[in-house]
């Protein structure tokens, strides 16, 4: 075939594939569009999954009546107008194509009405046919209906899903383009019924909260820092609102949403050892940086971005989370509801039942947090903690530990219970231990290999190809964790050095490799990141070095347990996440007994 200039319906059509793949990629553009007209109310009327009709109505500026036949053609915008404006653009849309890529692939019909003018005008436009403009009756504003989407392509209208599953995807996209416009009103109406209506909000908080469930509103804390001309703010989660999926998690940059791999990440290392891996955080981000730091036009729907510094932006989100997860008081509060009498409180103290006390479980005990007071006891700096770990090599420390002010009392050799200034503390020994450990360890790690215990005599381990693929895997970070070991025969592994940690604590370093090398020779750890992996080990020795329930502790122990408690930030958490301690607080005590 000879080379052929593209017609423009065809260029059209084909743009149509990278900015409207489905229904809710046009719901984007449109209330887009709202957005930058300064709407104040944007109402979205959707029939049979966006299918048959899309329509968004805005009261915003309008357009001119000789200005509507340029909406409809592609690489026309009222947003930029020179090269050097695409270092800069502060709306949301700029590519003006977006319009014209949906009228090359359905019907489209735009009414619309500029501040300044009598009457409202209409243009119709389909693949490349148009009709008017001509005049119309309507308020200021703009709306614009969408019929009949990919109906002149059937090749893409058989890709579309569900009419539900288009329509959940569309109530995404509105509750993700809402939150970052509080003082806008939406309005989302499925086949003529109202499936979301948000009125105008003055905060960006009472917006979230209408969208994400105002029961949210304890767990959510309020984060605001600044670095380098990078701004991050926004809100982010307990980490006991932390969910299955990553739904609740929303990224904004300069108040456009967008999805970004790093950010997303540097959320995740944000949570770690306070949320179980295979969980989410509930978090919503507003990132602000300086337009021309950051490149917006590297993909068709602006969905992702370019950062001129990405560690940068990775370690303002990092550092800011865990710093604001670090100010609040995770130790989840047993509160009892005042009605109930003493079922919650037998619960408590594990009396048979269903064991622990959770949101969901019998509704007598919620496991609320209780923020009221603002910070917590550990004033600590994460670096701080980790030397005052890094001090103490030995479990349960040598140094003799100030008398503790609290008295302890362990509960069947696995709970220990003890007072601090807002009530009675629980404790998961083993958990608390773990975590203690794990802190420990990931501190002395950062400050050099593990001391390292040679044995006189190496232990064989049986061993199998996972085995050595383990062993292939695991050899660039084995001398920091102070293992060594090599291939003894063609079955066997000689383990010629444990972590002093182990052999302190009587835990059979053959018997403990054995699992690491099977996990990392199934492919279980995560070796490509070696600073995960390491964690990942560090964590499974803490387990395993850790006491256990049915351990019974000295006096000795117990006092350094509970100091440790105090000095070790994130030690409301297990590092899988669990909690280790829970707090009955005095109010809830004092309402219990009827002092209240
Ligand atoms: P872009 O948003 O990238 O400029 P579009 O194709 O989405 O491109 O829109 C083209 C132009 O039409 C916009 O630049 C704007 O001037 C005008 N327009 C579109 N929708 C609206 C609206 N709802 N209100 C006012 N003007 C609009
Ligand atoms: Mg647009």
């Amino acid at each position: 075939m000879p080379i052929r200039r593209l017609s423009p319906l065809l260029v059209n059509q084909i743009a149509a594939g990278e900015v409207v793949e489905r229904p809710a990629s046009v719901v984007k553009e449109l209330v887009e569009n709202a957005i930058d007209a300064e709407a104040t109310r944007i109402r979205i009327e959707i029939d049979r999954g966006g299918h048959e009709r899309i329509e968004v109505v805005d009261d915003g500026n309008g357009i001119d009546r000789e200005e509507l036949p340029l909406a409809l053609e592609s690489h026309a915008t009222s947003k930029i107008v020179e090269p050097s404006d695409l270092d800069g653009v502060s709306t949301m849309g700029f590519r003006g194509e977006a319009l014209a890529s949906i009228a090359s692939v359905s019907r489209v019909v735009i009414r619309s009405r500029a501040r300044n003018a009598d009457e409202a005008s209409l243009i119709e436009g389909e693949g490349d046919r148009r009709e008017g403009p001509r005049p119309a009756a309507g308020p200021v504003g703009t709306s614009v209906a969408v019929h009949q989407l990919f109906g002149r392509v059937p090749a893409r209208r058989k890709f579309l899903k569900s009419e539900a599953a288009e329509m959940r995807r569309i109530s995404r996209i509105v509750q993700r383009l809402s939150m970052s416009h509080p003082d806008i009103a939406f309005t989302l109406v499925s086949n003529g019924r109202t499936t979301l209506e948000l009125q105008a909000r003055s905060s960006t908080r009472k917006r979230v909260l209408d969208v994400m469930g105002p029961e949210l509103d304890e767990q959510m804390l309020d984060l605001d820092v600044s670095r380098d001309g990078v701004r991050l703010w926004g809100l982010v989660g307990l980490p006991e609102v932390a969910r299955p999926t990553s739904q609740h998690q929303q990224i904004y940059l300069n108040g456009r949403p967008i999805s970004d791999r790093s950010i997303s990440h540097a959320l995740r290392e944000a949570y770690r050892g306070l949320i179980e891996p295979s969980r989410h955080p509930t978090a919503v981000l507003f990132l602000q940086v300086e337009p021309t730091r950051v490149d917006v036009n590297v993909h068709p729907a602006k969905t992702e971005v370019r950062f001129r510094d990405d560690r940068l932006v990775h370690s303002v989100v990092r550092r800011g989370i865990l710093e604001c997860l670090e100010a609040a008081d995770l130790t989840p509060n047993l509160g009892v509801s005042p009605q109930v009498e003493t079922p919650g409180s037998r619960r408590l103290f594990g009396a048979g039942g269903s064991g622990a006390a959770g949101r969901g479980g019998s509704g007598h005990v919620s496991n609320t947090f209780d923020r009221s007071e603002g910070r917590g006891p550990r004033g600590f700096e994460m670096d701080e903690a980790r030397r005052v770990a890094q001090d103490m090599a030995q479990v349960p420390p040598a140094i003799p530990s100030p008398v503790p002010s609290a008295p302890v009392l362990q509960v069947h050799k696995t709970f220990l219970v003890t007072e601090d200034e807002r009530g009675l503390v629980i404790i998961d020994q083993h958990a608390l231990h773990e975590r203690v450990m794990f802190e420990r360890l990931l501190a002395r790690v950062e400050s050099g290999p593990l001391p390292s215990q040679r044995l006189l005599v190496p232990e064989v381990i049986d061993a199998d190809t996972s085995h050595f693929e383990g062993l292939d895997r695991l050899e660039p970070l084995m001398a920091r964790l102070g293992l060594e070991a090599t291939p003894s025969g063609p079955r066997t592994i000689a383990l010629h050095a444990v972590p002093v940690l182990l052999f302190e604590r009587g835990v059979s370093g053959a018997a403990f490799f054995r699992d690491l090398l099977e996990r990392a020779g199934e492919g279980d750890l995560l070796i490509a990141d070696q600073e995960e992996a390491l964690r990942e080990v560090l964590d499974m020795m803490a387990c395993k070095a850790a006491v256990k329930a049915g351990d019974q502790l000295t006096a000795r122990e117990l006092a350094d347990l509970i100091e440790m408690r105090e000095s070790i930030e994130r030690s409301s958490n297990c590092p899988h996440g669990r909690p280790t301690s829970l707090r009955l607080s005095m109010e809830d005590l004092e309402r219990q007994f009827g002092r209240r």
